[in-house]
């Protein structure tokens, strides 16, 4: 296969694990120079290691996408490694289930700022790269409770559906300046985030047992939605702008 990101530089957030990881390793793999971020310092050396073992160029550091100071320090050291920024993904996200008794102001608070706000500051600090061409681009992974409401997760639904519309406000403001913003929203994904998920006793099971994918078991693995962002990210998706694109198995269908 013809490298599709030959000559362009890619930075990636939640890169230390799941679909962060997924992603940093496939763009690598097809040309990137890729800058790995994450606040798992453990996760995020072990996939820099691992693209370079495997031939690829990735750096990386460790950042909080909540904190604008760690973030430009980082896109700043992006610059400095590989000579600028064209791709972005906004892959770092927390979440998991909670009843809304108890559900607290702080969670819903860092909810917010990590899954949503975080692609606001790193959009901020890479603009004026990725606004330098070759025409560059930012995938954000939201999720399909991006769509709809999620029982127990207000919180992450509610991060998840602004995520989704700063993307495509974003998409529609950049569209005359060749930088496309656009979204993944992925149903179940075999990561260690999903254990955060999982359904307990005092739960009304009714309420969530509509998440489940029409083929029984059906869950994503992470290079699933790593080649569908790489996809989004590249020229070939050079004409979508704003879109959400659902990656559930036909759960939402
Ligand atoms: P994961 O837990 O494997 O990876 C998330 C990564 O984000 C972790 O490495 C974590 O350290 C990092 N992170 C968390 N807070 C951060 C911060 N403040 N700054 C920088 N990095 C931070 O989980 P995953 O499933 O790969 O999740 C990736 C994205 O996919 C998330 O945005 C998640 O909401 C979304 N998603 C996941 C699923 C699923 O079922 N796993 C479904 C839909 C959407």
């Amino acid at each position: 296969m013809a490298e599709r990101f030959a000559g362009r530089v890619a930075f990636v957030t939640g890169a230390g694990s799941g679909i962060g990881r997924a992603t940093a390793s496939l763009l690598a793999l097809e040309g990137a120079r890729v800058f790995a971020v994450d606040v798992n310092r453990d996760g995020l050396s072990e996939t820099v290691g691992s693209i370079r073992a495997a031939g690829g160029q990735a750096d990386g550091t460790h950042c909080d996408v909540t904190d604008p100071a760690s973030v430009q320090t980082a896109v700043e050291r992006t610059v400095a490694a590989f000579g600028g920024l064209n791709i972005l993904v906004n892959v770092a996200g927390i979440g998991g289930f909670l009843r809304f008794e108890e559900l607290e102001l702080a969670d819903w608070q860092r909810t917010l700022a990590v899954n949503m706000t975080g692609a606001f500051i790193t959009t901020k600090a890479a603009l004026p790269h990725l606004l330098t061409p070759p025409a560059g681009n930012v995938v954000n992974v939201a999720s399909t409770s991006a769509l709809r409401g999620v029982a127990y997760a207000p919180h992450y639904a509610a991060s998840k559906a602004g995520l989704l519309n700063l993307t495509r406000s974003l998409a529609l403001e950049f569209a005359t300046r060749d930088l496309r913003f656009n979204c993944v929203c992925p149903g179940g994904v075999r990561t260690p985030l999903g254990r955060f998920f999982i359904r307990r006793e005092d739960f009304e099971a009714h309420l969530i047992d509509y998440a489940a994918p029409p083929k029984p078991g059906n869950f994503a693995d992470p290079i699933d939605i790593a080649r569908i962002i790489a996809f989004l990210a590249s020229d070939d998706a050079r004409m979508i702008n704003g879109a959400a694109l659902t990656a559930d198995g036909g759960t939402l269908a």
